[in-house]
């Protein structure tokens, strides 16, 4: 994340490290449409883990009709671990006779019953361990690590006045980049991060109490203002951004009119 990037979202009061994982969730989207929806290394990742429920119902809302070579790929790779399984469960008995077991003190009631249950348990966790997932969903991963890299950018680049003036007015990070970025900054900036928040947070308290205050009969015929918005301000700020990935999130000048030098 540069510098531009930096101040577009702090100007405007957004998480940059929502909005920045944001911007990678669509150049993911774009090159995994392009191209990598039928790449060999996206194709072995995703036969390991797939995409989580989310982020596959996004490609539906993309109308990528494209991807029915990955699905393609995906069903029968599916398809032949089924078949393994079906043929391993077939080949294997259900049960271990007792007298097999190498514990001769499993031949006694109830620990033969014992041992019966537990050889039957992990038989069918070998079985199952193949079709477990084993990578993460690709834009999971890309939003995480996007994420980690705008906070981490973002601590390198609160010792630049400009950038320092900006996130003194209106500075914000949802908690769970706020936890983020406590766990990389030093001491001195944690300190300063943390009041910066407690600032954010009162703001929120404040609103919140008005919205519950206007609800209330007595000053229900007040005119509504911003309080109105309170709910939703804690649901992002608990939760972070709204993700607008659909191509209606505002242009930043970190994106395709970046000029490629940092500041
Ligand atoms: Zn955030
Ligand atoms: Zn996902």
């Amino acid at each position: 994340m540069f510098k531009k990037q930096l101040l577009f979202y702090l100007e405007r009061g957004e998480c940059p490290a929502c909005r920045f994982a944001e911007e990678s969730t669509e150049v993911f989207y774009r090159w995994f449409l392009l191209e990598y929806y039928y790449s060999g290394p996206m194709l072995s990742s995703l036969v390991e883990g797939g995409f989580c429920h989310r982020h596959a119902w996004e490609l539906e809302k993309r109308q990528a009709i494209q991807v029915s070579s990955t699905f393609e790929w995906l069903a029968r790779d599916l398809s032949q671990k089924l078949n393994r399984l079906l043929s391993e469960t077939k080949g294997r008995p259900a049960q271990r006779p007792p007298e097999l077991c190498l514990n001769p003190i499993s031949r006694i009631w109830p620990f033969s019953w014992l041992c019966r249950i537990f050889h039957r348990k992990r038989s069918s966790l070998r079985a199952l361990a193949f079709l477990q997932r084993k990578e993460p969903c690709p834009v999971c991963e890309t939003i995480r690590a996007s994420s980690a890299e705008a906070v981490t950018l973002l601590i390198k680049w609160l010792h630049d006045p400009e950038v320092k003036a900006a996130y003194d007015q209106s500075g914000y990070l949802c908690h769970e980049h706020f936890l983020l970025a406590l766990k990389k900054a030093p001491p001195d900036l944690s300190a300063y991060l943390t009041e910066r928040q407690l600032r954010n947070l009162a703001g929120l308290i404040a609103g919140l109490t008005e919205y519950s205050r206007k609800r209330d009969y007595r000053f229900a015929h007040e005119p509504r203002g911003v309080e109105q918005l309170a709910w939703q301000q804690a649901i992002r700020f608990f939760a972070g951004e709204k993700v607008r990935s659909d191509g209606t999130s505002a242009k930043n000048p970190g994106q395709d009119g970046y000029d490629g030098q940092d500041g």
